[in-house]
């Protein structure tokens, strides 16, 4: 049976999050991360016709952040436990913040999505000791970005892999870009494979 992965690209073109140093703004930036995911994931989890892993990109534009998680639920149907969405960010503050964090909404099966997407992504930035860790947002937490962490029916995590605002993340947003994208695919994959199962 198929996997489906949800890639909410943050924000709308109309406001599109934060710009980075040299980055696109985030919209920008992830829009062009998320078709790429698309593509790695086709090539990757799709075998003579059989779809391992099937994802679909879904945007706020227009509609919100609640109407882009009712298209996944759509998309979803009855069953959202072999489901799961991932909304990308990239972070910004102080020219001194830097780091890898993910937002979870702090269900047991986000946390598991969130540990494996998070881990991936700070040994590939190169990370030491799980750098800003994982943060619940949902309705008991109201911070930034728990409504997308609600929203939906499916497990939900955001990602944050680095500051756009800070020199050498910014840096490392722009060398990595794609490897970040993937290895969110590559971590949805084993959470589905460890957790979700057959
Ligand atoms: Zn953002």
């Amino acid at each position: 049976m198929t996997f489906k992965l949800g890639i909410v690209v943050g924000h709308t073109d109309a406001a599109g999050g934060a710009v980075g140093l040299n980055l696109p703004r985030e919209y920008d930036y992830h829009k062009s991360v998320a078709s790429d995911m698309l593509a790695f994931a086709q090539s990757e989890f799709s075998h003579g016709g059989q779809i391992a892993l099937e994802v679909r990109v879904f945007f706020r534009d227009g509609i919100g952040v609640s109407g882009a998680y009712k298209q996944v639920n759509n998309w979803v149907g009855t069953d959202a436990s072999r489901a799961a969405t991932i909304e990308l960010h990239y972070n910004a503050a102080t020219p001194a913040a830097s780091g890898t964090e993910t937002l979870s909404s702090g269900s047991a099966r986000s946390l598991e999505l969130s540990k494996r997407v998070h881990s991936g992504l700070c040994s590939l930035l190169g990370r030491s000791g799980q750098s800003r860790g994982i943060k619940v947002r949902n309705r008991t937490h109201k911070e930034r970005g728990w409504l997308s962490l609600v929203s939906g029916r499916p497990p939900a995590i955001i990602t944050e892999p680095a500051f756009g605002s800070n020199p050498s993340d910014a840096a490392l947003l722009k060398e990595k870009k794609f490897l970040i994208g993937r290895e969110i695919i590559r971590r949805s994959k084993l959470y589905f494979d460890e957790i979700v199962g057959g």
